[in-house]
């Protein structure tokens, strides 16, 4: 079986590898296929293009969008979109333009608890104008103030936590349009992260899938046999395509690895025609 890994951050928003170096771990695990999803920017894509071309594997252009949804978030991965589409880069520059509002916000409150850094330095860190919370937790590490990017969401920048800052996101049918107008294929992102019994997520499902989504990400690193047996079980109700990828970060998820996850993920290149066939 040839495999694929449909979800992968670079250094253009919050994982810590440029594009030409998660290719390349990708062409050591063996991935005929990927796509680039990085949060809010589509700026890695054409450069992921260039070297898959001369990797021989096949770069799917992709998107990851953060919804608002019941106080916490809800993530629309975006596949096969014009990412030169000017709409949709309109509404992605203006999601960067939120963070950069609502970064400082928090580096305040690290201020307040005493830990010295200032939002250049996370801006200089980070490198591009996609910025979150784990270029935050990477200064916060390189400063020795915490052991661990999970110590740092655990103690300053988790939902709730001591530094954290809400930021203004759209809402679910929002994004899904945004990418729809792009001709991308919507797709719920992780949906353990939802936290919710298989008939509220099914419910989820169809009201998302009433505002256009068309796919559910059934394979992820940290979902368990039951879970995808289940998120399978709704894309067969529901009639949604199904996906699957890692959510590789590098140093921010350091257990996480392209192409395999946590060792045990395997999504077959069979997910990508009907993919492939759904955008227009
Ligand atoms: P932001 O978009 O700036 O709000 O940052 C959210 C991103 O931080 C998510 O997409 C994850 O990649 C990452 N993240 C959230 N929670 C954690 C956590 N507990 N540990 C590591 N990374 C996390
Ligand atoms: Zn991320
Ligand atoms: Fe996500
Ligand atoms: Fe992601």
């Amino acid at each position: 079986m040839s495999r694929i890994d449909l979800h992968l951050h670079t250094t253009h928003s919050d994982g810590s590898l440029p594009p030409a170096e998660v290719l390349t771990l990708a062409h050591k695990a063996g991935i005929t296929a990927l796509a680039i999803t990085d949060h809010d920017i589509t700026n890695g894509i054409p450069e992921a293009m260039k070297i898959g071309a001369d990797l021989g594997i096949e770069v799917i252009p992709g998107i990851e969008i953060s919804s608002q949804w019941e106080g916490g978030e809800l993530h629309i991965l975006g596949y096969f979109l014009d990412w030169q589409d000017p709409a949709l880069n309109r509404h992605l520059a203006g999601l960067r333009a939120s963070r950069h509002r609502r970064n400082p916000l928090m580096v305040r409150k690290l201020n307040e608890l005493g830990l010295e850094l200032t939002y250049e330095e996370v801006r200089a860190l980070a490198g591009t104008e996609s910025v979150g919370r784990p270029h935050i937790a990477r200064l916060l590490l390189e400063k020795g103030y915490v052991r661990s990017a999970k110590e740092a969401f655990d103690r300053y920048l988790g939902n709730g936590k001591a530094a954290y800052v809400p930021r203004e996101l759209p809402e679910p049918a929002e994004a899904i349009g945004w990418i729809r107008a792009a001709k991308g294929v919507p797709v719920l992102a992780h949906p353990t992260w939802v936290r919710l019994d298989e008939t509220s997520l099914l419910t989820l499902c169809e009201t998302l899938k009433a505002a256009g989504l068309m796919g559910i990400e059934v394979h992820y690193s940290t979902h368990k046999r039951a879970q995808t047996e289940e998120y399978l079980n709704i894309a067969k109700r529901l009639g949604l395509l199904v996906t699957g990828g890692s959510d590789f970060h590098g140093l921010t998820k350091p257990d996480i690895q392209v192409g395999v996850g946590r060792g045990g993920l395997k999504v077959s290149s069979k997910l990508l025609e009907p993919l492939r066939a759904a955008a227009s």
